[in-house]
């Protein structure tokens, strides 16, 4: 018999008559056969209020007692929904995470899954019942009731998902899906039928949230399905899961990244150890680094730009200011008045072009991109902020987001074997290392054999990423990484990217012919490069892991040609002859970060 687990959050079951359509969506799924398990968070903003009650009494409230006291959240919940699906005819049992034997270490407030009784759950399931499962909570050994942090419900529907072999775990909310981009932006933005786990992860960190980020990372390692859906009406909404919407699509959704800054170190003296400088400083100042590129500079300086939200501009720049003093650059200039604007697909990492399709897309529209840089299945680029919105409709309309691809997969044609149960064990050796607080790494690689090509004294133009990239792809060359930077100096940029080591001669060819063309000041190149790839979840926001790889080099002597970050990978390129031993250093120094 098929089962299905149901998560619903604050706002789905904010008051009776909500608990009331919540509860007909647990019949409804009952009566199609299904054996339902519903995971509830507390009413509505009921934990704030409990949180604010706490403190109107105790500055500093005892975190066992806060446990007790916002456990009672969800508590009431259970109950009340219990009632109205018997008030509705239909068997219902409310289970508290002590009585689902969901057994957590007693770290309280931020307590970690030890085991899950699931044999009682299945019992009051195959007696018949609709089980409703407080979300958010478990015991102790002491029989102390824990909670598993803020927004932790969806971890616990994602794990008995997963640990029941669920064929879906379905997450009720207030919007109706995931989005090709924000609606409130762009009318024209599509609810997608599919979204895999890694394109919504990078899609996440650009601010389309619908759920915790490592309740997905959970599910995607575990294969649970999650379908993403309105409590407020009948539709489906979108699935998430191992695979993508469309295979021939490269990319299946966009972001605007609204109040962004940016900072250029110029004339950085080009030896390892500079960029550990900078950014440790920032991070100590809990600043999250976005776009980092790094200008090939002449006389052995570089420029080094990233970005910054808005709002964490000064405290970046009495930090570079540090940073500077200490490693002896030339200045600082910033921008406050730039945006980003991302596309993110699966397919681009097996199609060539699609950075330049977006490219050609903004210079049509008379864009400036002032900063690209690009990753496995993201390409970013910063604009003006006046053009921000322009960028976002005109990005959007090229790749097509707002129809569904001929050979898009429908959300109703991915079916899950229930044969797939994980295993209890795992499920939980991974909710363990899974905390927030901890950085979890999945994999380090290196990738041998790269060349890379810079072409200097770019002019900054609307279209001339364009220009460049349109004639690199008529070549047939496959481009890696790309970053074009900024140089306040003389209005040029530069413009690097990586290919296979193989291509290094067409592509230096295909670099002169362009130097000719747009006049360029000159082109810069190595064909003994490497790129070595830090993956994980969280990257972005973590700031440590960007901190942690620069000391890493700079203390193995290593000098670093090129950055990029997202949220699931840090990319540095770095010489050939030094990246086996980087590697090893570097997986010697995330070892307990790095996971099997
Ligand atoms: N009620 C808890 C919170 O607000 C858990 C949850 O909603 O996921 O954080
Ligand atoms: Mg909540």
């Amino acid at each position: 018999m098929s089962l299905i687990v149901q998560k619903f959050g604050g706002t789905s079951v904010a008051d009776v008559e909500k608990i009331r359509a919540a509860a007909r969506k647990a019949i409804r799924a009952h009566t199609q056969g299904h054996q339902v398990v519903t995971v509830v968070s507390a009413m509505g903003k009921n934990t704030d209020r409990l949180v604010e009650l706490a403190y109107e009494l105790n500055e500093r409230p005892p975190a066992r007692e806060m446990d007790v006291l916002l456990s009672t959240g969800e508590q009431v919940t259970v109950a009340l929904m219990a009632m109205a699906i018997e008030s509705l005819g239909y068997k219902a049992v409310s289970l508290t995470g002590a009585q689902m034997g969901i057994r957590t270490d007693n770290t309280f407030t931020k307590a970690r899954i030890q085991s899950i009784d699931t044999q009682r759950i299945q019992g009051y399931l195959d007696a018949g019942n609709i089980v409703i499962a407080a979300g958010f909570q478990g015991i102790d050994d002491e029989f102390n009731i824990t909670t598993l942090g803020r927004g932790g419900s969806d971890t616990t529907a994602v794990a008995l998902a997963a640990v029941l072999g669920a064929d879906t775990c379905e997450i009720y909310t207030d919007v109706d899906g995931v989005y090709t981009t924000d609606p409130r932006l762009l009318p024209e933005a599509r609810r997608v039928e599919v979204v895999s786990y890694d394109e919504m992860l990078e899609l996440a960190s650009l601010g389309a949230g619908v759920m915790h980020n490592r309740s997905i990372e959970f599910a995607k390692k575990f294969g649970v399905p999650i379908h993403v859906r309105s409590s407020f009406s009948d539709t489906t909404g979108s699935m998430i899961v191992a695979e993508c919407e469309s295979e021939s699509s490269p990319v299946c959704g966009a972001a605007m990244t609204k109040n962004e800054a940016r900072v250029t170190i110029l004339g950085v003296p080009d030896v390892p150890g500079t960029s550990l400088d900078i950014f440790s400083r920032i991070a100590d100042r809990k600043i999250a680094v976005d776009m980092i590129v790094q200008n090939m500079g002449t006389e052995g300086r570089a420029d080094l730009s990233f970005t910054v939200p808005n709002s964490e501009l000064a405290v970046t720049l009495e930090a570079a200011r540090d940073a500077i003093e200490k490693i002896g650059a030339q200045g600082v200039s910033y921008d406050e008045n730039v945006s980003k604007i991302s596309v993110v697909g699966l397919g681009m990492a097996q199609q060539t072009g699609v950075a330049h399709r977006m490219f050609s897309a903004l210079a049509e529209a008379g864009i400036n991109i002032y900063m690209i840089t690009t990753s496995e299945i993201k390409i970013s680029a910063l604009v003006p902020r006046d053009k921000a919105q322009d960028a976002l409709r005109v990005v959007h309309n090229t790749f097509k987001l707002d129809s569904v691809a001929e050979d898009a997969r429908n959300w109703s044609r991915i079916q899950h074997d229930r044969s797939q149960t994980a295993d209890l064990q795992s499920v939980v050796a991974t909710l363990q290392d899974d905390t927030l607080e901890k950085l979890t790494l999945t994999d380090i690689a290196l990738v041998p054999d790269q060349a890379r090509i810079t072409l200097l004294g770019v002019p900054d133009r609307p279209g001339i990423a364009a220009d460049i990239f349109a004639d690199v792809g008529k070549s047939g060359i496959f481009v890696d990484m790309i970053v074009q930077g900024y140089d306040g100096e003389d209005g040029t940029t530069s413009v690097s990217f990586t290919v296979p080591k193989a291509d290094y001669a067409n592509s230096r060819a295909v670099a002169e012919a362009l130097c000719k063309k747009f006049n360029l000041r000159g082109i810069e190149g190595a064909d003994d490069i490497a790129k070595l790839s830090v993956s994980g979840i969280g990257l972005r926001s973590h700031t440590s892991v960007g901190t942690i790889m620069f000391r890493t080099l700079a203390q193995a002597g290593v000098n670093i040609q090129m950055i990029n970050t997202s949220e699931l990978q840090v990319n540095v390129v770095i010489q050939s002859d030094k990246a086996a031993e980087t590697e090893r250093l570097l997986r010697e120094t995330f070892a307990e970060s790095l996971r099997s």
